[in-house]
């Protein structure tokens, strides 16, 4: 199919929910992808940090390959070795007790958050169930996801949402504290606003909010969907805070490429959900599990992710040093670059017609480049970007 058939079609036969660039995406390997066309586009979003061992990594194919060539699905009312493999590498490489396993992001935080209520209304009552978030946070699409992020944009057209949500100023502790009540039982947060813009919390901030939260038996939940994985150049985002979360919750990039979610809870609230309180028919299904090992297995080594934090660095370096750029924000292999004029959006699709896949968020410039791009991809991909940023002057 010619890029024009396919976008026929997809106007023919999808809901326009998206947003999309003018590329047809057909097959990869590594940080490259080819269209219909045969072009090649270097890859900085990695399918919004989802294929963080890039595109068809030979050791995730082949587990994944294997296992479904093996057992493709089972149901969790029967015992799942390959899961169970997975759960234990993740709450070694995580620090963290237990984990539920779902689909998505947005499935994760919602069990984090079944979970901060259900701990609530055993030890106190059921009353004792709000939730504090931040403004300009994302937490996903489901009704009470929405509900949970702190941005009405999103809000719009799905009222009424799940009720008991308050949202604070993510850089005051003051607000924080002024939104918490006698009825809160938890507060969620991601360290780095990714959708919000690659806006990375204080971590004073942080800390204070760990404090409050302790003082007065509030679960800390943080939605590590993006910052997961490997991503800031910590297996998980709070190593590099050096601030532990009762909960978090980890998605995208877990699975390499095939939809999983994690929620991940710390000792002492590992026998909060008892039986038949939550569930998913293809939660921990064995060929997802089986890419999510390959990608635990490589990533949670310290040198991995030691060379996440140079890639990381090297790229900042570069971007700093380009015409039109204003800021570089964010940690290991997220970073966001603010301009110092034009629009990120044209220029990410200004990037997208000369051969570079580059994502925004809010008004920045959004990164998220498979974790085992190499330099060569690196520095093909910033040549393209540095071209359409020169154009901007
Ligand atoms: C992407 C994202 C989600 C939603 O994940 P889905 O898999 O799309 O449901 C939730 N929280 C954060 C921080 C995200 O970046």
């Amino acid at each position: 199919m010619t890029f024009e058939q396919v976008k026929k079609m997809e106007q023919e036969n999808i809901m326009p929910t998206y947003g999309r660039f003018q590329v047809a995406l057909e097959k990869g390997k590594g940080a490259a992808a080819y269209d219909c066309a045969g072009k090649k586009y270097i890859d900085f979003g990695s399918g919004i940090g989802v294929n963080s061992l890039g595109y068809c990594d030979d050791g995730w194919v082949k587990a994944v390959t294997e296992q479904a060539a093996k057992l493709q699905h089972i149901s969790n009312l029967y015992y799942n070795p390959v899961q169970t493999e997975l759960a234990e590498k993740l709450c070694r490489a995580s620090g963290y007790s237990k984990v539920f396993f779902g689909n998505s992001g947005a499935e994760a935080n919602e069990c984090a958050i079944k979970l901060a209520r259900k701990y609530s209304a055993d030890k106190y009552s059921e009353e004792r169930s709000e939730i504090v978030t931040l403004q300009n946070s994302f937490h996903g699409r489901t009704v009470t996801t929405l509900a949970a992020t702190g941005q009405d944009a999103f809000h719009q057209y799905f009222l009424p949402l799940t009720s008991g949500f308050a949202y604070a100023d993510a850089h005051s502790i003051e607000s924080v504290k002024n939104a918490i009540t006698d009825k809160t039982c938890a507060v969620m947060l991601e360290f780095i606003q990714g959708e919000g813009g690659v806006v990375p919390l204080d971590v004073e901030f942080v800390k204070q909010v760990r404090a409050l939260c302790n003082e007065k038996d509030i679960l800390l939940i943080a939605d590590e969907v993006q910052t997961g994985v490997g991503r800031t150049g910590a297996f998980y985002c709070w190593q590099n805070y050096g601030v532990k979360p009762d909960l978090i919750t980890s998605a995208k990039g877990l699975g390499g490429g095939l939809p999983i979610g994690a929620c991940l809870c710390s000792e002492k609230l590992g026998a909060v959900m008892g039986s038949g309180m939550h569930g998913s028919t293809f939660g921990g299904n064995p060929v997802v599990c089986a890419g999510a090992i390959e990608v635990v297995d490589r990533v949670s080594d310290p040198a991995f992710l030691s060379e996440v934090r140079e890639k990381g660095e090297f790229l900042r370096g570069e971007l700093l040093s380009m015409p039109n750029v204003a800021d570089v924000r964010g940690m290991g292999m997220m970073l966001g670059v603010a301009l110092e004029h034009g629009s990120a959006k044209d220029a990410a699709a200004e990037c997208v017609e000369n051969g570079l896949l580059i994502l925004t968020a809010k008004t920045v410039l959004r990164l998220l480049p498979p974790l085992t791009i190499t330099y060569d991809e690196m520095k093909e991909g910033l040549a393209v970007l540095k071209k359409v940023l020169e154009g901007m002057k």
